[in-house]
C-alpha cells in the first residue's frame, strides 16, 4: 500500500530536480549571441592600405605559455651538448626578440578547444551551454574573422574547422581536414602537425600551377589558419613535461618557420601578418578544461606587417613580467598580456576587416605598429562595435519588459552611447588623442558592463524563486517521510477553500507576469514547484504536528531543547562542511578522524562489549582519512595497483578460510559447523582467481603502454574478459544461493574488484579495500549502537512510536518500525559516506581532467564516449557498494527499505541550495564555471540517491538478516543485556539458508 505514495514521491523528485537544473541554464547559460548588429570598420582613404594584406594564424592546440618559452634539454639527446637546456622553439623566439610583439593570452574556462577557438576567431566567449551540444556542432551561428575575410583557407582537425566553415557565408571558408582515424592515440601525434604543414606546402605549390587559385591567393584580406593538434594529443598522452611534448614543440616551431618562409617568398611583398597562439594550455597531468593557470595561459606572438617591433629594455626587467616568465630569459623584452578574445580584434584590425559582430575583444594597441591617431580611431571603432551589441540587446529586452530599468552608466545624465561616441570623435578631431584612447577604453568597459547588466537582468527574481522552490522541496520531502515512515500514512491531508484559493492565485499572478514579459516556457515550471510543494506541506500540517509529537515527544525540558538545537546545528554544519569538501577534499579527512571516535560516545561499557568492532571501525576511518590528503590528480603507479589488488585477493582468501566464523556474525560457534555450501565456495574461489588475473593483465598492459610499445591485442582481449566476466558471476550464485548478508557483501565486493584493479591508476585499489571495510564495520556498528541504546534506556523514542497515542497503533499498518531521531543520524552518515565515495579518489577537476592511463588498457584509441563510459563505471562502483550496505542496514534496523534513502534525498538539497547560493554572479568565469558544476552535481545527487535505492534492492534481493527482533524484546520490557544476547544468538546462530522466516 505504501508503494504508490513512494513511487509518486520518486517521480516528483526526479522531475523537480531535472527541471530545476535547467534553471541554471536560464540564469547563467543564456547565450550572449544576438544578431542584427551593424558593422564597424576603420575608415581609411582609398589610397591607404590596411596594416596587412593577409593574415596567417597558427594555433598550437594545447600549448601552454611557459613551455613555449622555457629552455629545456634536447628531448632526444644525441651528444652531451644536447643536455644543456636551450629554447625549443628558436624560430618563434627570434620573432619575440627581434621582429614582433609577444605576451600571454589568458583564456577563460572551460579551457577546451572549441571555446578557445571561438574566442580567438570570433572574439566572443561562448556561453557554456555549448557544453550540451558536445562542442561539436554550432549551437548558434556567430560571426567570425573568417566570415569577415575575403577568403579563408584552413587546415587541421575535423573537430574544429567545420564550425567556422558552416557559420560563415557559403564558399568563403575552405577547410581541409584529416580523417578522425589519424587522431589515434597510440601513434605519434606529430603526424597531425606534419599533415597540416605538408598540405599547406602542397597548396602553395598547387597555386603556382593553378591560375585561379593563384589569383584567389593574391587578393587582399585573405586569412590562412593552421590548426596544429599534435601538442594537445601528445600532452594528453604523455603530459607537458614529457620528451614527446617538447619534441612536438620543436616540430611545430620548425613547421611555422617553413610556412612563414614559404609564404614570404610566395608573396615577397612583406605584407603578411602572422599570429601564433594556442586555444588553451595543458596541466601538469596532461589535461585541460578547468581554470588552473597552466590551462588558461597561452603564448601569443605576433609579427609581420602592421605589428609593432619588440620594446627592449637592455639590462633591465621590462614591464609586464612576473614570476611566470622569470625563467624564460626574456626579461629585457616587454611582455604584453591580452585576454583571448582580444586576439580576434587584433587580427581583424591587422587584415583590415570589420570586427566580428559578436566580438567583445578589446584591441591590444601595444601590438600595433601604428601612429597614435590610428590607434585612437581603431579604439573608437572597437568601442562602437561593443556598444552596438548593447543597443540590440537592450532593444530586445525593452520590447518584453513591463517596466524596463535601463543600465545607469549608459542612460544617466544624458550620457547615451551616441553622445559618448560623439565626444570621443571630437577629441580625435581636436588632436587630444591620448585622451580619446582613454575615453574609448573606458567606454568599452562600460559597454561590456552594460552587456553583463542585460545578461543578468532576471537574476534576482529567478534566484529567489528557485530558492523558495528548493526549500519547498526539502519541507515537502520531510513531510512525506514523516507521513509515510513515522506515522505510516494514517493521516489524510486536509485542504481548505481559503488555502487553495491563496495558493492558486499566487500561481496565476506569477503566470500572468510571465505571459506579459514573454518569458521562456521554463519559467512557468520554476514557478509551479514552489507553489505545489508549499501547498502540499500546508495541507499536511496535521501530520507535521503529529510527527513532532512522535519524534520530539521526549524533548520536554529546556535543556533537551537546547540539546536538540545544538544537534541540529552540528547536523547542518556537517552538511555544509561537505560543501567545502567539494573544493577542499581535506574536509573529509577531518570528518573521518572525528568519526573514528564515534563509538566512544556510547561509553565505556559499549566499547568493552564491542571492542573488536570499535577497533575495526577506528582503523577503517583512519585509513579512509588518508585518501583525501593524497593528490586527486594521480600518476600511474603499478606497484600501488598491485598492492591494492593483492589486498582484495587476501580478503577473499581469508573469507574462505574463516567462512563459518564470518557467517556466524564474527563469533566462534561451539556447535559443529553447518553444512558447507560448496558451489558458492567454488564461485568465490573463481572470483578471487579473476581478481588475480586482472592484476596480471593490468601490470602487463600498464608496463607495455609505459614503454610505448602499444597495447598487445592479447592484453586488450584479456582486459575485457576480466572486466566483463566478474559481472556475470552473481548470476551463477543462483545455482545454490547463500542468502547470508555477509556472503552477499563479499560477493558484491569481489564482483567489482577486478574492474577496480584494471581501471586503477594509483591508490584507488587501496581506497576500495578501506572503503569496503568501513562500510561493513559501519553496518555492524549501527546495529550494535541501536541495540545498545534500546537495551540501555528502555527507549522513550521507540516507545512513543510503537505504543502510539491518539490515532491508534501505527505499528499495525506497517511491517516496519517507525523512524526516530536516531535514524536522522544514520542518514547523515550515509550522506557523508556517499560524498567520500567520490571525493576520496578524486574531485570535480580530476574527473573533468579525463586521465586516460587506466582506460587505455582497454581502449587504446582515443574515443571519448567509450572511454568516458569506462571512467564512469569506475566512479560508480563505490556507490554500488554503499547502496548494497545501506540496503542491508535498512533491513537490519527494521525500517522501510526506502525510508533512509528518502531522508537523504531531503537533506541532500541543503547542499544543493548552498551551492545555488554561492554560485558566483561576478568574477572570473573560472569561479562561475566551477560553482555551477558543483550545483549541478549536488542536484543530481538527489536523483542519484533515488537510483541507488533501486540498485540496493537488486543487490540485497533475497538476503536474510537478523533483523529487529531485539526491538521487540526491548520494547516488551525485558531490556536486560543478557536477553538481548540471547535473542541475538538464536537469530544469528542459525545457518542463513535454513533460518525460519
Ligand atoms: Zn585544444
Amino acid at each position: 500500500m505504501a508503494s504508490f505514495p513512494r513511487a509518486r514521491f520518486m517521480a516528483i523528485a526526479l522531475i523537480f530536480h531535472f527541471v530545476y537544473i535547467f534553471s541554471i541554464f536560464d540564469i547563467y547559460f543564456v547565450s550572449p549571441i544576438v544578431s542584427g548588429m551593424r558593422l564597424f570598420a576603420i575608415e581609411r582613404p582609398t589610397t591607404s592600405a590596411p596594416p596587412a594584406s593577409r593574415l596567417v594564424l597558427f594555433v598550437g592546440d594545447g600549448l601552454r605559455a611557459d613551455k613555449a618559452f622555457q629552455a629545456h634539454p634536447e628531448p632526444y639527446p644525441e651528444t652531451d651538448k644536447d643536455l644543456t637546456p636551450r629554447p625549443l622553439a628558436p624560430f618563434l623566439r627570434s620573432k619575440v626578440l627581434e621582429h614582433g610583439t609577444f605576451g600571454v593570452s589568458h583564456t577563460r574556462v572551460p579551457t577546451e578547444s572549441r571555446p578557445g577557438h571561438v574566442a580567438l576567431i570570433a572574439g566572443l566567449y561562448e556561453d557554456v551551454s555549448a557544453v550540451t551540444t558536445g562542442w561539436k556542432m554550432n549551437p548558434v551561428n556567430f560571426d567570425s574573422l573568417f566570415n569577415r575575410s575575403q577568403h579563408t583557407w584552413s587546415w587541421g582537425s575535423p573537430d574544429i574547422l567545420p564550425m567556422f566553415e558552416q557559420g560563415a557565408v557559403p564558399g568563403r571558408v575552405d577547410a581541409f581536414t584529416y580523417g578522425a582515424e589519424l587522431e589515434d592515440f597510440s601513434s605519434d601525434a606529430v603526424a597531425l602537425d606534419y599533415w597540416v604543414f605538408d598540405h599547406v606546402k602542397e597548396f602553395f605549390a598547387e597555386a603556382e600551377r593553378n591560375k585561379t587559385l593563384y589569383n584567389a591567393l593574391k587578393q587582399d584580406k585573405v586569412v590562412f589558419f593552421l590548426h596544429l593538434l599534435g601538442l594537445d594529443t601528445t600532452g594528453h598522452s604523455y603530459r607537458p613535461y614529457s620528451k614527446e611534448y617538447l619534441h612536438n614543440l620543436k616540430v611545430v616551431d620548425k613547421g611555422v618557420q617553413e610556412i612563414t618562409e614559404l609564404i614570404d617568398s610566395f608573396y615577397s611583398d612583406d605584407r603578411t601578418a602572422f599570429v601564433f597562439t594556442a586555444d588553451h594550455g595543458m596541466s601538469d597531468w596532461g589535461s585541460h578544461g578547468d581554470g588552473h593557470p597552466n590551462n588558461t595561459r597561452t603564448p601569443l606572438i605576433a609579427w609581420g606587417s602592421g605589428v609593432a617591433k619588440p620594446e627592449l629594455y637592455p639590462e633591465k626587467v621590462a614591464p609586464g613580467h612576473d614570476e611566470l616568465s622569470a625563467d624564460w630569459n626574456l626579461d629585457h623584452v616587454r611582455r604584453h598580456d591580452v585576454a583571448q578574445a582580444d586576439v580576434a580584434a587584433l587580427m581583424a584590425y591587422l587584415v583590415g576587416v570589420e570586427f566580428p559582430t559578436n566580438s567583445v575583444g578589446e584591441l591590444p594597441l601595444s601590438f600595433l605598429a601604428a601612429d597614435i591617431r590610428e590607434k585612437a580611431e581603431a579604439s573608437l571603432v572597437n568601442a562602437q562595435g561593443i556598444l552596438e551589441q548593447y543597443r540590440v540587446k537592450e532593444e530586445k529586452k525593452k520590447s518584453t519588459e513591463l517596466r524596463y530599468r535601463p543600465y545607469r552608466p549608459l542612460s544617466e545624465n544624458g550620457l547615451t552611447p551616441e553622445r559618448r561616441v560623439a565626444d570621443i570623435r571630437q577629441l580625435i578631431v581636436a588632436g587630444n588623442l591620448e585622451e580619446a584612447i582613454e575615453e574609448a577604453a573606458a567606454l568599452m568597459k562600460v559597454g561590456l558592463g552594460g552587456l553583463r547588466y542585460l545578461q543578468t537582468y532576471d537574476w534576482l527574481f529567478l534566484r529567489a524563486l528557485i530558492t523558495i522552490g528548493y526549500l519547498g522541496w526539502i519541507a515537502y520531502a520531510l513531510t512525506t517521510v514523516i507521513d509515510l515512515h513515522v506515522l505510516h500514512g494514517h493521516l489524510q491531508p486536509s485542504r481548505t477553500t481559503v488555502g487553495c484559493l491563496v495558493f492558486s492565485s499566487v500561481l496565476v499572478a506569477l503566470y500572468a507576469s510571465f505571459l506579459s514579459s514573454k518569458s521562456p516556457i521554463s519559467y512557468y515550471a520554476y514557478a509551479f514547484f514552489p507553489v505545489f510543494f508549499w501547498e502540499g506541506v500546508f495541507a499536511r500540517r496535521n501530520s507535521l504536528v503529529e510527527g513532532r509529537k512522535h519524534l520530539f515527544g521526549h524533548i520536554d525540558s529546556g535543556a533537551s531543547v537546547v540539546g536538540l538545537f545544538f544537534n541540529c546545528a552540528i547536523y547542518v554544519g556537517i552538511i555544509v562542511s561537505l560543501a567545502l569538501g567539494y573544493i577542499h577534499r581535506e574536509v573529509l579527512t577531518i570528518l573521518f578522524i572525528l568519526g573514528a571516535f564515534w563509538p566512544v560516545a556510547y561509553g565505556f561499557s559499549f566499547l568493552q562489549k564491542h571492542t573488536a568492532l570499535s577497533v575495526a571501525w577506528f582503523l577503517s576511518c583512519a585509513a579512509m582519512s588518508t585518501f583525501t590528503l593524497l593528490p586527486a590528480m594521480k600518476v600511474e603507479d603499478v606497484s600501488l595497483i598491485l598492492i591494492g589488488g593483492a589486498m582484495m585477493v587476501v580478503i577473499g582468501i581469508l573469507y574462505l578460510a574463516f567462512e563459518d566464523f564470518v557467517l556466524a556474525d564474527f563469533t566462534w560457534l561451539e556447535k559443529p559447523s553447518p553444512q558447507r555450501n560448496h558451489i558458492s565456495r567454488a564461485l568465490v574461489g573463481i572470483q578471487i582467481g579473476l581478481t588475480l588475473l586482472s592484476m596480471v593483465v593490468t601490470r602487463s598492459s600498464a608496463l607495455s603502454l609505459q614503454a610505448k610499445t602499444g597495447l598487445p591485442p592479447g592484453n586488450q582481449v584479456m582486459g575485457w574478459v576480466v572486466l566483463v566476466a566478474p559481472f556475470l558471476m552473481p548470476l551463477l550464485y543462483r545455482l545454490q544461493p547463500n542468502t547470508h548478508y555477509m556472503h552477499r557483501i563479499l560477493v558484491v565486493f569481489l564482483t567489482c574488484a577486478p574492474t577496480f584493479v584494471i581501471l586503477t591508476i594509483s591508490y584507488e585499489g587501496l581506497f576500495y579495500v578501506a572503503f569496503s571495510a568501513l562500510l561493513v564495520s559501519w553496518v555492524r556498528l549501527e546495529l550494535a549502537t541501536y541495540r545498545f541504546t534500546l537495551a540501555k534506556t528502555t527507549i522513550p523514542k521507540v516507545a512513543t512510536g510503537s505504543t502510539g497515542k491518539s490515532e491508534g497503533e501505527p505499528k499495525l499498518d506497517s511491517p516496519f518500525r517507525p523512524l526516530t531521531l536516531h535514524d536522522a543520524r544514520v542518514a547523515l552518515f550515509f550522506f557523508v559516506l556517499l560524498q567520500s565515495a567520490f571525493f576520496s579518489t578524486g574531485n570535480v577537476a580530476s574527473v573533468s581532467a579525463f586521465s586516460l592511463e587506466s582506460v587505455s588498457r582497454l581502449i587504446p584509441v582515443f574515443d571519448p564516449f567509450s572511454q568516458g563510459a569506462l571512467l564512469i563505471l569506475k566512479l560508480m562502483i563505490p556507490f554500488a557498494l554503499i547502496s548494497a550496505n545501506l540496503g542491508i542496514l535498512n533491513k537490519r534496523l527494521g525500517v522501510a527499505p526506502s525510508a533512509l534513502f528518502m531522508v537523504v534525498m531531503a537533506i541532500s538539497d541543503i547542499l544543493t541550495l548552498y551551492f545555488f547560493w554561492v554560485v558566483k554572479d561576478e568574477g572570473s568565469w573560472l569561479e562561475i564555471g566551477s560553482t555551477i558544476s558543483h550545483f549541478i552535481i549536488a542536484s543530481l545527487l538527489c536523483i542519484f540517491v533515488a537510483l541507488l535505492e533501486g540498485v540496493s534492492a537488486m543487490f540485497i534481493a533475497g538476503v536474510e538478516v537478523a533483523g529487529p527482533e531485539v526491538t521487540e524484546t526491548a520494547v516488551n520490557g525485558a531490556a536486560a543485556e543478557t536477553e538481548v544476547k540471547k535473542v541475538n544468538g538464536t537469530a544469528d546462530d542459525l545457518p542463513a539458508a535454513t533460518k525460519p522466516e
